[in-house]
């Protein structure tokens, strides 16, 4: 009997027969395993868990527990949603089946649009199927057969798939009557899939392209088990209230007006409040970390973008026009104009470190299909600097950027985040501009600044872009989300290409380390998150308003008055309702504006110089002397406290 060498996952090796289905090897591990496993990890790659292995390997085992148990659950059930939609609808054409970060969805081409009725029967049939518990098991067949196959059921998405992408051989899956073309993993059985729901129907074009027919893409989402799937929905409920396409406009902070065109925000006076709030505590921050503050034209002539390079590999990206025979471009970053400030003049290496920062407003061009509230955008401003250095310097530099992070962070309530470092392909030194040098010092300051602050992070190797290894970021929500966060980038290409110089000590002229940096990332995506973080019930500090004063009576309206300029008067955005309204509705409309506090004022408060005092958390606080309130506001403005 021929054996084949398996190192198992507590690392010791033992021989089996060759051509052992992994089943049998997680059987031959432990019972429990054997029943729990739903794929298996030969040599780090996903295989199906009945085939069969027929050399040497190291093998280990997904559980429903596994990392990457989630992708294979979820791309098994949009197998289901197809053979359940094929079953129903016998004349849709299938197309592809992705398994995505919230959950899966598969693109159907058919005339008539499906209905929420039709994805209640069609999530009815996946439940009859599920039931069955049919095997499904993966069939290699030379691409003629799978293409014959493909061609007599009509499904010309596929066909043309297979053709595409498939070798000789193609692997497709099956179960019971139905067959997909796919590389799998998949479940074992479509009894093995766990719990999920179909969401919603949306277009989508076939491989993306607008030029192609327009598809039906059934969404859904699927987990291991019952109750994963229950919080999830909580938390899409959860999603949907503070969704901030929604929220922004109720609460007036900004509109997206079509008349002026899509991914083009219209900030609002409240939406301005908080972004003004925001520029002030960055400038602030900014100064006193060292950073000098420039301002930046909108346009400059294409020659600059030339050699930058942006105008080679971001074209498609920018906005271009004419002025007297001249090509210009309007600004899609703000790099290029930082450093002809730095390179108006000769730079001593005594001038080091130099840090630009502007909140510099960019547009780039992005398909209207990809626009989404102030995420996605065509116009945005950046909170951009660049920091300019000798290599000495380049971790002091890093340390203090990293702080200045860990400051915004807090003060907006982000209490959890996640750190990636992309690092270059050590395998690919050509792929990179620079030299070895640089990037080693570069990575290095990196790590060494992420392990100062205790920072953990996921080392993504081969995932720096060309031009210099970064950090990201990642800020997770109120409800758990992941939000695009703070990123610090190096540079070898720009200060190559524009030729960004220092004067070293021995009078030799001495490329600078370039890092660009962004901690908002941009004002409107930062906003968009906050909106939804706080669910447009921002901390004091930021609220548009902080205190409305509510007169119960026409008589208490003077006196509502003279709080309401008093409190104006200490530095507070404070507004009154003087509306002829009951007291129940004016409070109830201030509630729904999400107002820190309400102040009632009647005859008795009036006389006595008190406010009877409404959190909009937690409710009736009683009388208060007016400079009590004031104070507390003060202070929790002072402090941008992030509680209510
Ligand atoms: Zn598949
Ligand atoms: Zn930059």
């Amino acid at each position: 009997m021929e054996t084949i060498n398996v190192t198992l996952p507590d690392g010791s090796v033992r021989p089996f027969p060759r051509g052992i289905t992994l089943d049998a090897i997680a059987r031959s591990v432990d019972a429990g395993l054997a029943r729990e496993a739903i794929a298996a990890l030969v040599d780090g790659v996903a295989k199906d868990i009945y085939l069969p292995l027929n050399k040497d390997a190291a093998v280990s085992f997904i559980t429903p527990e596994s990392a990457q148990a989630l992708e294979i659950y979820r791309h098994t059930t949009s197998h289901l949603l197809a053979n359940a939609v094929k079953d129903l609808f016998p004349e849709v054409k299938i197309g592809i089946g992705p398994a995505t970060e919230e959950g899966f969805f598969y693109d159907f081409e058919r005339a008539t649009p499906f209905t929420p009725e039709d994805l209640a029967r069609i999530e009815a049939r996946m439940r009859e199927i599920k039931a069955k518990d049919h095997p499904i098991r993966r069939i290699e067949q030379p691409k003629r057969q799978a293409l014959a196959y493909f061609e007599k059921l009509g499904d010309n998405l596929k066909v043309e798939l297979v053709a595409e992408k498939g070798g000789d051989v193609v692997s497709c899956y099956r179960q019971d009557e139905f067959m997909d073309f796919c590389t799998g993993p998949h479940l074992p059985s479509t009894g093995r899939i766990g719990a999920f729901r179909l969401l919603s129907v949306a277009g989508a074009y076939w491989k993306g392209s607008e030029k192609n027919q327009q598809l039906q893409r059934i969404y859904g989402t699927a987990f291991p088990r019952e109750e994963q799937l229950a919080r999830h929905l909580e938390m899409l409920e959860e999603a949907k209230k503070r969704d901030h396409r929604k929220l922004g406009p109720a609460l007036d902070l900004f509109t997206v007006e079509e008349t002026a065109g899509p991914g083009l925000i219209f900030w609002h006076p409240h939406g301005t409040i908080v972004r003004q709030v925001m520029e002030d505590y960055w400038k602030d921050q900014h100064r006193r970390h060292g950073y000098q503050l420039v301002t930046t034209p909108h346009i400059a002539r294409d020659e600059l973008w030339r050699l930058s390079g942006h105008l080679d590999y971001y074209k498609e990206n920018m906005y271009t026009f004419e002025i007297e025979e001249a090509g210009y471009v309007i600004k899609p970053m703000n790099c290029p104009g930082h450093s002809l400030i730095f390179k108006s003049r000769l730079r001593s290496y005594r001038e080091l470190p130099i840090r630009y920062a502007e909140l510099g407003t960019v547009y780039r061009y992005e398909r209207s299909g990809v626009l989404h509230g102030m995420m996605r955008v065509r116009g945005f401003t950046q909170d951009d600097a660049h920091i300019y250095c000798t290599r000495d310097q380049i971790l002091d530099e890093i340390l203090g950027v990293l702080d200045l992070v860990l400051e915004f962070l807090k003060t907006f309530g982000y209490e959890r985040y996640e750190v990636d470092l992309s690092a270059r392909d050590p395998a690919h030194p050509e792929k990179y501009a620079g030299d070895a040098a640089g990037w080693e010092m570069a990575e290095g300051a990196l790590v060494r600044a992420l392990e100062a602050r205790s920072l953990h992070y996921t080392r993504r190797e081969g995932e720096a872009v060309f031009y210099g290894p970064k950090i990201d970021v990642r800020m997770f929500d109120a409800i758990g989300r992941p939000w695009q966060g703070p990123t610090v980038q190096f540079d070898f290409n720009l200060p190559q290409r524009l030729g960004i110089h220092y004067v070293a000590s021995d009078s030799s002229q001495v490329p600078v380390v370039m890092v660009h940096r962004a901690i908002y990332g941009s004002l409107e995506r930062f906003m968009g998150g906050l909106v939804e973080h706080y669910a447009g019930a921002f901390p004091l500090w930021l609220a548009p308003v902080q205190a409305v004063v509510l007169p119960i009576t026409d008589r208490a309206k003077e006196y509502a008055r003279q709080v309401r300029t008093e409190l104006f008067a200490a530095g507070l955005r404070c507004e009154s309702d003087d509306r002829n309204e009951k007291i129940g509705a004016k409070i109830r409309d201030a509630q729904l504006k999400k107002i820190p506090f309400m102040l009632v004022v009647g005859d008795r408060e009036a006389q006595a110089r008190t406010v009877s005092v409404r959190s909009r958390r937690e409710g009736d606080l009683g009388p208060a002397p007016l400079a009590a309130i004031r104070d507390r506001m003060l202070t929790m403005q002072a402090e941008r406290a992030v509680g209510p």
